[in-house]
């Protein structure tokens, strides 16, 4: 079992051998990048490799283009998304890479074809990868409507359902239109309930159990301060105040 961090977007892959084939967990966001990910599992194992996506957003689900002959398993609504959706994230990314004067990976980015997923399940899936066996888990709606964990023995990778930023949790990119702030917690509790010794998150340092306690208590509170500003009850100064998070991942959490 392997990790691989990147110091873009501190994204991080995951990589499960098993006897006869081998799981690449998240494909990094273009191309480009995918091919250099593919370079680094061949070091590793020639074994035929089958994907695993953890969700839709780019930085994990556009390398996928990078392995032609894979199959490629992931949610349902995350084929839906990358359908819908695909082409425009594309656009807004290049757009955004560009404003920010990077224009190899805006340019990597425009010239990477969507690949959509050809594997698709609802609830679980079970993967034989020859003497070892991984379960890919939906565990509710969270950081999008179509997240994955993909459980390994004592170990999960999370996807972005867990994100380790420097000295904490979450960051502004957590929240976004597919996020549902509410039933995140729970999906959390999912997490924890396969008693992993370590969780991967998609961005940042991997973590256990106790970290992933803290992230809920700091989601259930996001929410009901999200509930008391929608009631009125609380302005978005007094919530910002009150938030176990900066100001900035408040802001996003609570639009
Ligand atoms: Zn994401």
């Amino acid at each position: 079992m392997y990790t691989r961090r990147y110091e873009e977007l501190d994204l991080t892959v995951g990589l499960v051998v098993g006897g006869e084939r081998c799981l690449v967990v998240d494909t990094r966001g273009s191309r480009v990048q995918g091919r250099e990910l593919a370079g680094a599992v061949r070091e590793v194992t020639p074994l035929p490799v089958t994907i695993a996506l953890t969700h839709a957003h780019f930085d994990h689900a556009f390398g996928v283009s990078a392995f032609p002959h894979a199959p490629v398993w992931a949610h349902t609504r995350c084929r839906t998304a990358l359908a819908a959706r695909g082409d425009r994230d594309r656009r807004e990314w290049t757009e955004r890479y560009r404003r920010d004067g990077r224009s190899d990976l805006a340019d990597e980015l425009a010239a990477t074809p969507v690949v959509l997923p050809t594997r698709t399940f609802d609830d679980v899936a079970r993967l034989d990868l020859g003497g070892r066996g991984v379960e890919l888990v939906h565990p509710g709606r969270g950081h999008t409507d179509h997240d994955v964990l993909v459980v390994a023995g004592d170990v999960v990778f999370a996807g972005d359902l867990v994100e380790h930023d420097a000295g904490g949790s979450f960051t502004a990119e957590s929240f976004g239109p597919d996020t549902d702030l509410d039933a995140w917690p729970a999906a959390l509790d999912v997490v924890a309930g396969h008693r992993p010794r370590v969780v991967v998150a998609g961005h940042g340092e991997p973590v256990d159990s106790a970290f992933l306690t803290r992230a809920g208590a700091q989601l259930r509170t996001l929410a009901r301060l999200r509930s008391d500003v929608r009631a009125g009850a609380l302005g978005l100064d007094d919530a910002l105040a009150a938030s176990p998070l900066r100001a900035e991942v408040t802001r996003a959490a609570l639009a």
